[in-house]
């Protein structure tokens, strides 16, 4: 974080994209190379073992960091995007079938759509919207129609990474599971900045990738109710996943097994332990305290900007500030923060629909983690009444 970009201190607000790594977190994944490196599961000596039992705890560490009731029920992925298309190719090609529908909302990421839309074509199944308000909220006037009989799935982002919305995703799951449907929660933005209890939730799929939470990238998790786990067919086939190979037949491993197929990412999934460490050592609640304090201080700051416009201002909201200022285009205001040294978002940040909902590009979005710093957003504001008075000279 000290690092200088341009001969400029760098302020890092791009967090909603990835985190920047701890020490303890490089430290982990050094710490393997040089003292555990050995491929995990299959060998029976030292290194073998000691790397299988440090990557198995991580495993115990995730179950309980987000509250799964069975360690099995955490299967590690490369990250979000591969944990859906994994709960969109397995279970959807399993129980999805013709006329079912997939509710999706407006705020989604592409990877929360695309993989959907992938397997509703193949089983010729339907997807449904939920639209989202003016201010970025889900617009739950029109959830009782949109639920129905038919649907099957709920895909649905906990937090959105375009305007920092957190859904009430309780609420949306109790309501998902009075018609039968099941319920897909996306977490990459959302486990980094509060507290998360599946269980509490009730959802029956929670995903989110490592580097988005101050661990290594490549590496990410699915959880997943047992009973449905149990029932999905493999996603990949490979070594690990298998419990005997012949030629006349194949017999499929037990949870978590079957749905990891291949040699995995033993750093990365240490990394992500060290992290997961680093954020329970701070504590979630102080994590949130510190980061609403961010986002109120530069709401209240960037708000003198003239011709500021907000997306996103749900009550309820984390630490994401997307705007645009009046007749500039955020490409050209995201060049010159990036020139100061602010390094910040621009685009339509994997959320195309949302953009064309507001009729708009893109937004420019700073997005706050824990490290950031009051200090580090009045070099923000400065940079930006710069850049506007620059654009609009
Ligand atoms: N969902 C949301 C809400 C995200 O913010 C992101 C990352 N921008 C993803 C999914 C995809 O995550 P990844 O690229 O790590 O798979």
């Amino acid at each position: 974080m000290s690092r200088d970009v341009y001969s400029k201190p760098l302020v890092y607000f791009d967090n909603a994209a990835t985190t920047q790594k701890p020490r303890i977190v490089i430290d982990a994944i050094a710490s393997y190379y040089t003292l555990k490196n050995a491929n995990i599961h299959r060998g029976a000596h030292f290194l073998a073992n000691l790397s299988t039992g440090e990557f198995e705890d991580v495993r115990e560490l995730i179950s309980r960091f987000i509250g799964s009731v069975e360690k099995e029920e955490i299967i590690f992925t490369s990250g979000t995007t591969e944990s859906i298309n994994l709960v969109a190719q397995s279970f959807g090609r399993k129980f999805l079938k013709r006329g079912d529908e997939i509710l999706l909302s407006e705020l989604e990421h592409h990877s929360n759509i695309v993989p959907w839309q992938m397997v509703a074509e193949d089983v010729g199944a339907v997807i449904k919207v939920i639209p989202v308000t003016e201010i970025g909220e889900l617009d739950l006037s029109e959830i009782d129609a949109l639920l129905t009989e038919r649907t099957k799935v709920l895909g649905i982002t906990h937090v959105s990474n375009a305007l920092g919305t957190i859904n009430p995703i309780k609420e949306l799951v109790r309501k998902a599971k009075a018609v039968g449907a099941y319920v897909l929660v996306d977490g990459a933005q959302a486990v980094s900045h509060m507290r998360v209890d599946v269980n509490d939730l009730g959802c029956d799929f929670y995903v989110f990738s490592s580097h988005k939470l101050y661990g290594p990238m490549g590496v990410g998790v699915l959880y997943g109710k047992r009973s449905l786990l149990e029932q999905m067919p493999p996603y990949k086939g490979g070594g690990e996943m298998i419990k005997t190979v012949s030629f006349s037949g194949t017999t499929y491993n037990d949870l978590p097994y079957k749905f990891e197929a291949g040699t995995p990412n033993v750093e990365g999934v240490l990394g992500l332990g060290a992290a997961i460490k680093f954020v329970l050592e701070l504590g979630m609640e102080n994590i949130a305290i510190h980061e609403n304090d961010l986002i109120q201080y530069a709401t209240s700051q960037i708000s003198a900007i003239e011709g500021i416009q907000f997306y996103g201002t749900a009550p309820k909201k984390s630490a994401v500030l997307s705007f645009n200022v009046e007749g500039l285009h955020p490409y050209d205001l995201g060049t010159l923060l990036d020139k100061q040294g602010v390094a910040v978002r621009t685009g339509h940040h994997c959320a195309q629909p949302l953009m064309e909902k507001y009729g708009i590009p893109g937004t420019v979005r700073a997005s706050f983690a824990l490290y950031n710093l009051k200090s580090e957003i009045d070099v923000f504001i400065v940079a930006l009444e710069k850049a506007v008075k620059m654009l609009k000279a």
